[in-house]
């Protein structure tokens, strides 16, 4: 039926406005949004003290990485650097049997919701069993992470990600022997998957993810573009976490990944760089110029030493950032947004950085990076409330602790820099609600089945050692 949803403050273009509304059609599209909505004939859902706003979007996630917090915080377990954190993640991504796998993405993404996402972007490489093989079905544990998501009930893209090779000069690794395909593979694979759209109910969608120019040789990165644009699917890649992988493109080509990709003509609109950090103000207007996101992880970025990203000078000319929760430290969208600025803060001992660079208010920027930067990287009608778009929005408690005290024209401000999860209220995806005054369905089963696959995978670890 169609719905109207009549909150205190409706988040529209930009602003809060009092007296707000949003019409929503049965199949959960945004019919109209604004003032003057016809209302004859509707189920009306009145919404006071609340305002309601476009949900978060997660343009970057490995949903498996949950079970690796609080357990690489120490040099003795996880080393000092990226790359020995990354031995830690491989150990839990070794571990973990189909069922497991569904297990802890549905606990990644039911925290998600909670934290008032409605998207998640997931980067999936985890393809093959633990000695290697492909199973029966080589989608089955990306099937898996869709089932997850189907039933905590958010809008899931599935990035699936091509793992090739270790890297240049670099034999097998023991520890990625779950994520390595040939491109033939990958490519049928994909393929199957995209075809097989089986699960659901509309919020399922698809991307192609070349894990990195270290594990996707050119020649392959060539092929796999050109398939996933044949195929009308956005392209996510990381780009320039680390210095490392930087100078090994440079040792292999000549040039550093930005450089690469630009001259091969795979950025674009439809590319998405996640990370983007170490990169040169040569390397940002190539990223501009080829109207490609970048997707930032700064919560991650910052738990891994990895740096920051160049915010200020990316908005400067125009390149649209994304946010995502990636490794799962934490997940917070909007602390991901303000780590944004927060970062530059800290270097240039300045404040409001990114106010009214590239047009827009500091917070509007902000908010932009949480929801529609992620929608177009992810390349999906949503992180906005307009006519034609999903109907995937939340609404918060205009009297929560951390917000209470605020005002339509303020309020935007107070969300991006002070909101806790506690303000959360609703979360509704194509129009159906997956949380209700923070109620989920599937709440207590769900953190049930996470702890004992967590004991299960750590348990096992402490008998080794
Ligand atoms: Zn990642």
């Amino acid at each position: 039926m169609t719905t109207l949803y009549r909150p205190e403050l409706l988040y529209v273009d930009g602003t809060f406005v009092a007296g707000g509304e949003l019409l929503v059609s049965a199949d959960g599209l945004v019919l109209e949004c604004g003032d003057k909505v016809d209302r004859a004939g509707v189920a009306v859902v009145e919404m006071p003290g609340k305002a309601l706003m476009p949900g978060f979007v997660n343009a970057h996630s490995h949903s498996f990485q949950r079970l690796i917090r609080g357990k690489a915080e120490s040099r003795v377990a996880s080393g000092r650097d990226f790359w020995s954190w990354r031995g830690t993640m491989y150990h839990a991504a070794s571990k973990l049997d189909p069922h497991q796998v569904y297990d802890v993405a549905r606990m990644a993404f039911l925290e998600m919701v909670l934290a008032g996402t409605t998207t998640v972007g997931e980067f999936h490489y985890l393809h093959n069993a633990p000695d290697g093989r492909a199973y029966d079905d080589p989608n089955l544990l990306g099937k898996q992470v869709i089932r997850a998501a189907s039933s905590v009930g958010i809008r899931i893209v599935l990035l699936r990600t091509a793992y090739i090779r270790a890297g240049f000069e670099l034999a097998p690794d023991a520890g990625q022997m779950r994520f390595y395909e040939s491109r033939k593979a990958f490519v049928e694979n994909m393929a199957a998957l995209v075809k097989d759209a089986f699960v659901g109910g509309g919020r399922v969608h698809f991307g192609v993810a070349p894990h990195s120019v270290r594990a996707v040789p050119l020649g392959e990165l060539r092929e796999i573009a050109a398939w996933a644009r044949a195929n009308r699917l956005p392209v996510h890649m990381h780009v320039a976490e680390q210095v490392a992988e930087n100078a090994a493109c440079v040792r292999e080509y000549g040039s550093t990944p930005v450089d690469l990709l630009a001259a091969e003509k795979i950025l674009g609109p439809d590319f998405t760089a996640v990370h983007g950090v170490h990169v040169t103000a040569e390397e940002i207007a190539m990223l501009a110029r080829a109207e490609a996101t970048v997707c930032s992880c700064p919560t991650t970025e910052r738990n891994l030493g990895d740096g920051f990203v160049r915010a200020d000078e990316m908005l400067a000319v125009g390149i649209r950032l994304a946010l995502g929760s990636d490794s799962q430290a934490q997940i917070d969208p909007l602390e991901d947004a303000r780590e944004l600025e927060y970062h530059l803060r800290l270097s240039q001992q300045k404040r409001a950085i990114l106010d009214h660079v590239g047009g827009q208010t500091l917070a509007t920027n902000l908010f932009d990076s949480a929801t529609v930067n992620g929608a177009r990287a992810l390349a999906i009608s949503a992180g906005k409330l307009a006519p034609g778009e999903f109907a995937d929005f939340i609404t918060v408690d205009l009297g929560d602790l951390s917000i209470a005290g605020n005002s339509a024209e303020d309020l935007l401000s107070t969300l991006v820099f002070s909101m806790s999860r506690s303000a959360i209220r609703d979360v509704v995806v194509g129009g159906q609600f997956i949380l209700r005054d923070q109620r989920h369905e599937y709440r207590e089963e769900i953190v049930d089945r996470y702890k004992e696959l967590h004991e299960a995978v750590w348990r096992d670890a402490a008998a080794r050692r």
